[in-house]
């Protein structure tokens, strides 16, 4: 079980902290291969600080047990210095720490920690390689530490408090630029052999399609993801056709400038073309659902990310898909697909929340 110090007072000098011998892991909570009722064994009732780093800017928050904000912090990502990363990370910590007792940190990256979250094996969008972060920050902040996949936080929090509250089989997927993926199986964050599990957005759905940033041809993420439907938009924009007119007006005639989230901002005002490109990318997202149904067998999948501002729209022909592709349709109940609850603050939440109720790994 992991605990952190008691009477560890933020700004106290110890030389030695018991903690630090500690493993903590965000395999976090329930016992292997256990159902998911009684067995996620809740941490100290205290408060955590979660802090999402994205490519742009660094969010941090206040977290209570029951997964709500007492307070936020946010500061831009300053470069890709490690260094500077970890200043901020501190910053934040102590802003924050000020008017509330702390007792750790979550910090959630997009990237790949190891399977005990100490270090950052690769990050996209940080200079993180082999960043064995979580050791340079427990000494730095003197608290425990846990590192996170962003995806892996998302999911967590939307499972402890949001839209899959209560599932023991949990698939989430946040659609943003890409697609991440994660997974919660009987209460602990399944992350597979080596830590890299949830790449969803990568399994090839069109051999021969659309060239994708991770080398191959025709992943998921080309077809499903707030760039494929900005990238569908601009094809149908430079087209000429009468369809596109309400488009082209929408960024003063520039195709090249239409993004995702100009396209859903439209459909959701009515536009009839942006409804259709919408919904062509619910129809591949449910496609892609029916591919991970069949190999992973979940009871809920929560469909997060900012794409889902196009909420039914997206999600009811994602459903029809689903339900025309899962593998033994008729004869075999099928997952649910809701739309995530808790925002773009998942990850926060989720890392902070982390951070309290981790245990010791398992591997
Ligand atoms: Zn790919």
């Amino acid at each position: 079980m992991y605990a952190p110090p008691s009477g560890e007072q933020p700004g106290s000098l110890r030389k030695s902290a018991p903690w630090k011998r500690r493993t903590t892991s965000y395999r976090a909570g329930a016992r292997h291969g256990g159902g998911l009722r009684g067995q996620v064994r809740l941490g100290r009732r205290g408060l955590a600080i979660g802090i999402d780093i994205g490519g742009t800017k660094v969010a941090a928050g206040v977290v209570d047990a029951e997964g709500r904000i007492l307070a936020e912090a946010r500061r831009s990502t300053p470069g890709t210095d490690p260094r500077a990363v970890e200043r901020v990370i501190v910053e934040l910590v102590e802003e924050l720490g000020r008017g509330h007792r702390i007792r750790s940190v979550g910090i959630g990256a997009a990237g790949w920690m190891d399977l005990d979250g100490g270090t950052v094996l690769f990050s996209p969008h940080l200079a993180w390689r082999n960043e064995p972060l979580r050791a340079n920050l427990q000494r730095l902040l003197r608290r425990p530490v846990l590192l996170a996949n962003d995806a892996d936080a998302a999911a967590w929090a939307e499972w402890r408090f949001g839209a899959g509250k209560g599932e023991s089989r949990l698939v989430c997927i946040t659609l943003g630029t890409g697609i991440g993926g994660a997974m919660v199986m009987d209460g602990r964050v399944e992350r597979g052999r080596f830590g890299v599990a949830g790449e969803f957005g990568h399994q090839v759905i069109m051999p021969g399609g659309h060239r994708c940033e991770c080398g191959n041809r025709g992943c998921w993420e080309q077809y499903a993801s707030g760039n494929a439907l900005g990238r569908e938009a601009r094809v149908l924009a430079r087209s000429n056709s009468p369809m596109a007119q309400d488009l082209l007006s929408a960024v003063g005639g520039h195709a090249e400038t239409i993004t995702g989230a100009i396209v859903t901002d439209l459909a959701l005002a009515g536009d009839t073309a942006s409804r259709e490109l919408i919904e062509e990318v619910g129809e591949w997202l449910g496609l892609g659902l029916a591919n991970l149904a069949a190999a992973l067998d979940p009871g809920l999948f929560v469909i997060g990310g900012g794409l889902c501002s196009a909420g039914d729209l997206l999600v009811e022909p994602a459903r029809k898909a689903f339900a025309r592709n899962l593998t033994g349709r008729g004869f075999r109940p099928a997952a649910g697909i809701q739309l995530a609850a808790l925002g773009p603050n998942a990850g926060l939440i989720g890392a902070a929340d982390l951070s309290r109720v981790s245990s010791r790994v398992r591997s």
